[in-house]
């Protein structure tokens, strides 16, 4: 088994619509066993394939010592009421904000073996089936939040983080310019976040003196990643 690198924030595969699997294969199986002793060393509950940079419709949970493999996962019924939670996520390091999901949901996937299964959860394995499987769907928690609650979470983002995790293509990074200094606009995860700590995470990581803009020529800005 070997410990895989977790995707954080702005890694473009976060946001994609993972593919079912089909059938469940040996290779599989090593994902699903690399994902789980990824997530034990990160010391999450949850882990959806995508975190890991694959397109798989896979996720791993472990919850109150209830330790579960999807495959294909469908939420099948869920409660009408939704309630508030407070998520984290391992690819948002350090940041938490409050959901809204169904209490009690039913899933039915695939087992690591192939076979398929149900899973009557609640509580918080409720909610963490959810947001796996909002991975798989190419969401993430904070897109619960309203716009307020999101730009105040992210302002919490911790940069040295970042900076340890993100990796930037040859393509490097484009850069929108704002009116002022190095308050820039950056286009991350399809929502358009005022966040400064990104944008110098990047600066650095381009070696470039923070205060610098650099102005897009492009009417749509783009960060491209790893
Ligand atoms: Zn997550």
């Amino acid at each position: 088994m070997s410990i895989l690198r977790i995707h954080v924030l702005g890694s473009p595969v976060l946001r994609q619509v993972t593919k079912e699997v089909a059938p469940v294969t040996d290779e599989h199986r090593q994902l699903i066993d690399d994902m789980f002793e990824t997530m034990y060393a990160a010391h999450g509950i949850g882990l959806a394939a995508p975190q890991i940079g694959r397109t798989e419709r896979i996720a791993v949970v472990d919850v109150d010592e209830q330790a579960y493999a999807i495959v294909n996962p469908v939420i099948v019924e869920n409660d009408a009421d939704p309630v508030k939670g407070e998520e984290g996520c391992l690819s948002i390091p350090d940041v938490y904000g409050d959901v809204a999901r169904p209490e009690r949901v039913k899933i039915r996937a695939l087992d690591r073996d192939g076979n398929p299964f149900e899973i009557d959860a609640e509580g918080l394995l409720a909610r963490c089936l959810q947001h796996e499987i909002d991975h798989l769907d190419g969401r993430m928690f904070i897109d619960h939040l309203s716009v307020l609650r999101r730009k105040a979470a992210l302002a919490k983002l911790d940069d040295a983080a970042l900076t340890r995790t993100w990796k930037l293509s040859k393509g490097g990074a484009q850069m929108y310019s704002a009116p002022r200094n190095y308050v820039l606009r950056v286009w991350c995860l399809n929502h358009l976040v005022h966040h400064r700590a990104q944008v110098c995470v990047y600066l650095r990581l381009l070696n470039v003196p923070v205060p610098a803009v650099y102005f897009n020529s492009a009417d749509e800005p783009a960060w491209i990643f790893d």
